[in-house]
């Protein structure tokens, strides 16, 4: 176990938060026993004074008595260890049941023959005048039972900590074992094999969270992957035709001396398809931007009507063109919405380039803003060739463009709705497509609703 693992770490800490604990719980222990025992003897000390201070004031009441001699009679029934003293008012020593013993080193606690003892010394009036009694009791008994806590203490505590850190150790590493498996698995993962994910512990645990959160991470990363190689294929799939026409037509007009408008005639074809191709990778590069959401779309709440009153007015020039009609319907709700407003123009700008695009002409392009229980959209309804069912789901993609479209007649690049699903994406809205092949098709944008 290496010391810099959590296993090493939890091990210890916890090792030492029980051992700190333990030495705690047995101070306490050892302490208020000691207290309770010692406690005891005191309270024994103070009764035998009482008693024999009682005693003596007793006997003394009587005529032509032998104190000394009483006195021991009464010191006779004294538990093993309990001796007592008693001085009189003159100092004179009137009793002692042991005379060897050290009465008079003042101390609370004395050892005789080894022995130990508690002493309690106490002045108590006798006849009125004041006498001294002298006490003693043997703690052997209090501390031998010490003594025992204390070693049951001393080989106790190291015993339960040693199993509590093997059983701490074992339990750590079981835990961390699903860690350890995990680091395992994410070392091997690597570009060729980004599909592949971590088998998540169903443990309902941190560890069953990390394993989402990394799988759910190798998602997004095999996502951005996969959007990174498709767009370089489509880029290069999309270049190549215009490159190879701009080199043809130049080859074609090298190849022999040619008049001069023949030559001008393939410069306006290399300057038309350039043209092309910078447009083209303008879309490209912003949609590969807004997918690998590296431009900043800061949102905020504004009011939808202005900005589609102005949209309107821009595509009606080139619906006049077509002879089309820009029909606007505008809410009398509110429609204020929360998004970036830059990216939702360009949004409703590639629906309405579509539908002036693919309607026929002589027909109309019916706009409307709703506002139907707090939910704000956007329909663009158009009578052109609509979209069969099989497309419906293509539409979206990149490059992808309508059997209708393909003619060439009719300018795209088949970017605008991928994009316009980017934005939307990014934007918290959504797109909605309801078509009839050859009726025409509804584009309906549900924007996010201001709380
Ligand atoms: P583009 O218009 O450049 O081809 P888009 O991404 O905007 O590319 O659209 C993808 C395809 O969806 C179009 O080629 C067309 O077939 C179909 N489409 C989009 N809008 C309409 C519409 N309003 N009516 C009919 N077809 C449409």
């Amino acid at each position: 176990m290496s010391r810099r693992s959590i296993r090493f770490r939890l091990t210890i800490w916890f090792s030492l938060a029980l051992g700190a604990g333990l030495i705690l719980f047995a101070l306490a222990i050892w302490i208020s026993m000691r207290e309770l025992l010692l406690g005891d003897v005191r309270q024994l000390l103070r009764h035998q004074i009482a008693n024999s201070q009682a005693y003596v004031e007793s006997e003394l009441r009587e005529p032509r008595v032998e104190l000394g001699e009483e006195l021991s009679e009464f010191s006779a029934a004294f538990n093993p260890g309990t001796y007592l003293r008693v001085t009189n008012s003159q100092g004179v020593v009137i009793f002692d049941s042991n005379r060897s013993f050290p009465w008079s080193s003042g101390r609370y606690r004395v050892k005789w023959n080894g022995k130990p003892f508690m002493v309690l010394v106490s002045q108590r009036v006798v006849a009125g005048e004041p006498w001294t009694f002298a006490v003693s009791a043997s703690l052997e008994e209090a501390e031998t039972l010490l003594n025992r806590l204390r070693i049951l203490f001393f080989i106790l505590i190291p015993l339960v900590l040693l199993i509590a850190s093997v059983g701490g150790r074992w339990l750590s590493r079981r835990a961390l074992k699903p860690v350890d498996e995990m680091t395992a698995a994410a070392k091997s993962v690597g570009a060729a094999n980004l599909s592949e994910r971590l088998s998540v512990p169903h443990t309902g645990d941190e560890l069953e969270r990390l394993a989402e959160a990394w799988n759910s991470m190798l998602a997004r990363l095999e996502e951005s992957l996969k959007r990174l190689s498709r767009f370089t294929a489509d880029a290069s799939h999309e270049l190549r035709t215009p490159l190879a026409i701009i080199r043809t037509t130049a080859e074609l007009a090298a190849r022999r001396p040619r008049p001069a408008e023949v030559y001008r005639d393939a410069l306006n074809q290399v300057t038309a398809e350039s043209e092309r191709m910078t447009r083209l990778l303008e879309h490209l590069f912003f949609l590969a931007r807004v997918d690998a959401e590296v431009v900043e779309m800061p949102q905020s709440t504004f009011d939808l009507a202005p900005l589609v009153e102005k949209l309107c007015s821009q595509i009606s020039v080139i619906a006049v063109a077509k002879q089309l009609r820009i029909h606007y319907e505008r809410s009398q709700e509110r429609t204020l919405v929360l998004g970036n407003e830059a990216a939702i123009q360009r949004l409703i700008l590639a629906l309405l380039d579509n539908a002036v695009k693919y309607s026929r002409g002589n027909s109309e392009v019916h706009i409307a803003l709703k506002n139907a229980a707090n939910q704000v959209s956007l329909e663009v309804i158009d009578s052109g060739p609509g979209i069969t069912e099989s497309e419906l789901p293509l539409i979206f993609e990149r490059f992808y463009r309508g059997h209708h479209s393909q003619d060439g007649a009719k300018e795209g690049s088949g970017l605008g709705l991928s994009l316009a699903a980017g934005l939307a994406e990014r934007n918290n809205a959504r797109i909605e497509v309801v078509s009839q092949p050859g009726k025409g098709s509804t584009f309906r944008v549900l924007f996010q609703p201001v709380a």
